[in-house]
């Protein structure tokens, strides 16, 4: 078990906290705050138990002076003061004197912002590439580290992996959460559990598909990758996503696995994706040679259906569909209808999967909905995340 923050006496301590406040800005207005919002728990327990809090967090990326002004954490500063309803001492730059003074200066129960971790990132990739010196530095500041950061705790940054290469460390709520559903989910399910995989690529998944195929009771393919398995069962499938390199691959699961890969038995196809484009449903073995398979369809609802009544335990990777057009969209909105109403654990996969969930009015329904992409991504393939890894262990 990782150690958190809640083994940590706080009182009168510098407290450097990752957290995860990469949110879409658009000119100087934040368009959704909830990573913000996720964060509190973590910054108001370190507030409450007298520490002097400094956030570090990372903002799109820096590859120009001109990324510099678009990718300030200045908005970020000024919501999550109104979300905490205390002031956030926001400092412009990522070290030097301005920041080491105002960190001197905090007393119990501050709070301060630091300027975007990426700016670092404009002079030979110190950020991203975990330069030696920039953790190390930015280590010095603080007397605890704590890992709040899902969303990039599968890359090793200087920001996570260096800075707690140097200070006694923890991870905070967020993570904590999101290590208990995962793991636990994958691990230790109650069974029977169905995993559900979808989006647009074979080869994205083939981690997650070699990990889970032992781990799950049945796992229910669907999206664009559902193509390439119905390929390597010998269907003509038109102008659907083919993943040719991962042909093998299918057929190879189906071969090992023939019981437990759940393939659909009918689509909806369009002959482009667009949302003007007329809808066919059909069975598979009638796909058109113009045609592209874009949605799973009624047939295939009700018997993936079947499985997931059934299920204690399901996790989901990846739309069913092309989600983002509303002609395409009923599989991956049906689903996510039913799973509101299960006696299950469900859990949700982050990126497109989380989105779809709750642009369809889910936030709250389900077990947990990831707030990483590609981080769940790398946890459910079964690897160790290196922003986690490097935590101490209780
Ligand atoms: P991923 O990032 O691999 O999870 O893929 C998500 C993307 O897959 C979404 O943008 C979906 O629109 C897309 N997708 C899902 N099903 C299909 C399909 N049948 N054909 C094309 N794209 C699809």
């Amino acid at each position: 078990m990782k150690k958190t923050i809640r083994d940590f006496n706080l009182e009168d301590k510098k407290v450097i906290i990752r957290v995860d406040f990469n949110v879409p800005i658009k000119d100087g207005v934040i368009t959704d705050d909830n990573r913000i919002k996720e964060s509190l728990k973590t910054i108001n327990y370190a507030t409450s138990n007298g520490a002097k809090v400094i956030l570090l967090s990372h903002l799109g990326r820096v590859k120009t002076e001109e990324d510099l002004a678009k990718n300030t954490l200045r908005p970020v500063a000024t919501r999550l003061s109104e979300l905490l309803g205390k002031d956030v001492t926001f400092i412009p730059v990522t070290r030097g004197e301005e920041l080491e003074t105002a960190i001197n200066n905090l007393k119990r129960g501050d709070v301060l912002l630091v300027e975007n971790t990426r700016y670092e990132d404009l002079d030979g990739k110190k950020e991203s590439g975990n330069d030696e010196e920039l953790g190390a530095y930015w280590a010095s500041l603080g007397d605890i580290y704590i890992n709040d950061a899902f969303g990039t705790a599968h890359r090793a940054h200087a920001s996570n992996v260096g800075i707690a290469s140097h200070l006694d460390n923890g991870i905070g709520f967020l993570i904590e959460k999101e290590l208990e559903n995962l793991d636990k989910a994958v691990n230790d399910p109650v069974r029977p559990f169905t995993v559900i995989l979808g989006g647009a690529k074979v080869s994205d998944k083939i981690g997650v598909i070699k990990n889970l195929v032992t781990k799950a009771d049945h796992i229910l393919i669907g999206g664009g990758m559902m193509f390439t398995f119905l390929k390597a069962e010998g269907y003509e499938i038109g102008k659907s996503l083919l993943d040719s390199e991962s042909v093998n691959f299918c057929k190879e699961m189906l071969t090992d696995y023939p019981n437990k890969i759940i393939l659909p038995v009918d689509c909806v196809c369009a002959n482009e994706l667009t949302n003007e484009a007329a809808p066919r449903a059909t069975i598979i073995s009638d796909i058109h040679a113009d045609e592209m398979g874009l949605d799973i369809s009624e047939r295939t609802i009700d018997l993936f259906s079947s499985y997931l009544k059934e299920s204690k335990t399901i996790v989901w990777n990846g739309p069913v569909g092309a989600f983002e057009y509303p002609n395409f969209a009923t599989g991956t909105r049906r689903l996510c209808d039913l799973l509101a109403t299960l006696d299950a654990n469900v859990i949700i996969g982050g990126g497109d999967t989380a989105s779809a969930a709750i642009n369809f009015g889910y936030k709250d329904a389900y077990t947990h909905i990831s707030t990483g992409g590609g981080a769940s991504l790398e946890l459910l393939e079964g690897k160790e995340l290196p922003g986690i890894a490097i935590i101490a262990e209780k």
